[in-house]
């Protein structure tokens, strides 16, 4: 039902990102709820189709990859097909990240595995930077070759070690900014114009994309798209569905993406549940704003406190002025409103004396058996403080001596900074490297 009064909140003069986190696209053809203030919770796997010609219909419309706009007339048909709940999610991230479309996955890794799918063949090649995701890299480095996908993975901070690295058969470039776990900075648009020069001359059909992993700025803190990245991948599992109840993932991207990635999530099937879409719907993306904000203040002062600790090595955090990508970072990581936004999580590198992490083995420890406002687990983005080493938890399918050539420490940890009171979170750290 299109409706005047309610603006799709693609138009970023009527409201302020907050206020459009929490409405979203308030009215929706998906589902007619109109007495409901919250969506009800869709639990139907299959749909009542009314006759064969509109089962035809609903067919036909989906394999023309139609049902982008909120506003159509959706003829529904099977969960794993498309289903409202998500598809109402799915308006409302695309919105938040400024793209076109968006499409929700079963988890993050679903999404960027249908990403590099849809976009690569047998004898395309891959760049990616040479630190990501633990899984991210277990999926390039092990599945993409069976798939006939060769990769490099190079250092994308350094532009020219970019532009050697892609050949006439690269169709992505892929990277975290920041990058999981080392919050090191990759210029977008520095990346946007080496694809460009790589495309010039190009046929279209074969030209290099740029996908970036938003993970953990989230669109509140950096829109990718906007900085010249063609494609956005999200854990929803992390900052965006924020209470750490559900795993999803999302693409954001090109209206023309939305068949092909449609027809993939069909086919492979990692379509997202609509009870994982609901919380995120309904809790996660509306409170990111707030939640962010709040975030940031406390992740600034923990930084600041890190910093001055005699036992801690170094502190990567992008709001830190120590930080070694400032400039970058002060000109990537701004919200809608043109605001820094240096995000939630926070790296850094206790002492080591006696080498092999140890000392970061005693911290971590110590927090989980002692800690009350700091919790010893993976993920990210939630309520709660969460703490892990990475070296030997989320980036364990790396080598340990890839790890080390490309700047992993033993005793670096991560910390993902949640909402309690900055002073509990201060407190546990303080005794805990107490005790180191
Ligand atoms: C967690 C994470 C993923 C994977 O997301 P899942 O929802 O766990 O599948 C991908 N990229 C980054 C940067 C992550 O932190």
């Amino acid at each position: 039902m299109p409706n005047e009064r309610n603006p799709l909140p693609h138009d970023e003069r009527t409201s302020r990102m907050r206020t459009r986190l929490i409405h979203g696209v308030s009215h929706t053809g998906r589902w007619d709820y109109d007495h409901h203030v919250v969506p009800p919770m869709t639990a139907s796997a299959t749909f009542r189709l009314d006759s064969a010609e509109r089962g035809a219909r609903g067919f036909e419309a989906f394999a023309r990859g139609e049902g982008l706009d909120p506003h159509d007339e959706h003829i529904y048909i099977y969960d794993r097909l498309d289903e409202p709940t998500c598809g109402m999610l799915q308006d409302n991230l695309a919105a938040a990240e400024g793209g076109q479309m968006a499409l929700c996955f079963a988890s993050g890794m679903a999404a960027i595995s249908a990403a590099i799918g849809v976009l690569t063949r047998s004898g395309d090649h891959v760049v990616a930077h040479r630190v990501l995701y633990g899984c991210t890299y277990s999926l390039i480095e092990n599945w993409l070759p069976r798939y006939g996908v060769a990769h490099t993975l190079a250092d994308l901070t350094r532009e020219e070690e970019l532009r050697r690295a892609v050949r006439d058969e690269t169709r992505v470039i892929y990277f975290e900014t920041p990058v999981n776990p080392d919050m090191t900075m990759i210029d977008v648009a520095a990346v946007r114009r080496i694809a460009d020069a790589a495309n010039a001359g190009r046929d279209p059909a074969d030209r290099v994309w740029v996908v970036v992993d938003n993970t953990f700025a989230t669109p509140y803190c950096q829109r990718p798209l906007t900085l010249g990245a063609d494609v956005v991948c999200q854990s929803l599992t992390k900052g965006i569905g924020g209470f750490g109840t559900d795993i999803g993932g999302a693409v954001i991207g090109p209206k023309e993406l939305h068949q092909p990635l449609q027809l993939y999530r069909k086919d492979f099937g990692g379509s997202l549940s609509p009870k994982a879409a609901w919380p995120t719907l309904v809790y996660g993306l509306p409170t990111l704003g707030t939640r962010m904000s709040n975030y940031q203040k406390t992740a600034l002062r923990v930084a600041r406190f890190l910093e001055a600790h005699p036992k801690v090595e170094r502190v990567l955090y992008p709001g830190l002025d120590s930080f070694p990508q400032r400039d970058l970072a002060r000109r990537q990581m701004i919200d809608v409103h043109q605001k820094f936004a240096p995000g939630s999580m926070i790296y850094f590198v206790v002492r080591d004396p006696e080498g092999e992490g140890r000392s970061a083995a005693r911290l971590i420890n110590w927090i989980a058996e002692h800690a009350y406002a700091i919790t010893l687990a993976v993920s990210l983005g939630q309520i709660k403080t969460l703490i892990e080493a990475p070296f030997t938890m989320t980036h364990s399918a790396m080598p340990a001596a890839e790890k080390l050539a490309r700047g992993l420490a033993p005793g670096g940890i991560r910390l993902s900074v949640g909402l309690e009171d900055w002073t509990d979170i201060l407190t546990d750290l303080d005794e805990a490297l107490r005790a180191v």
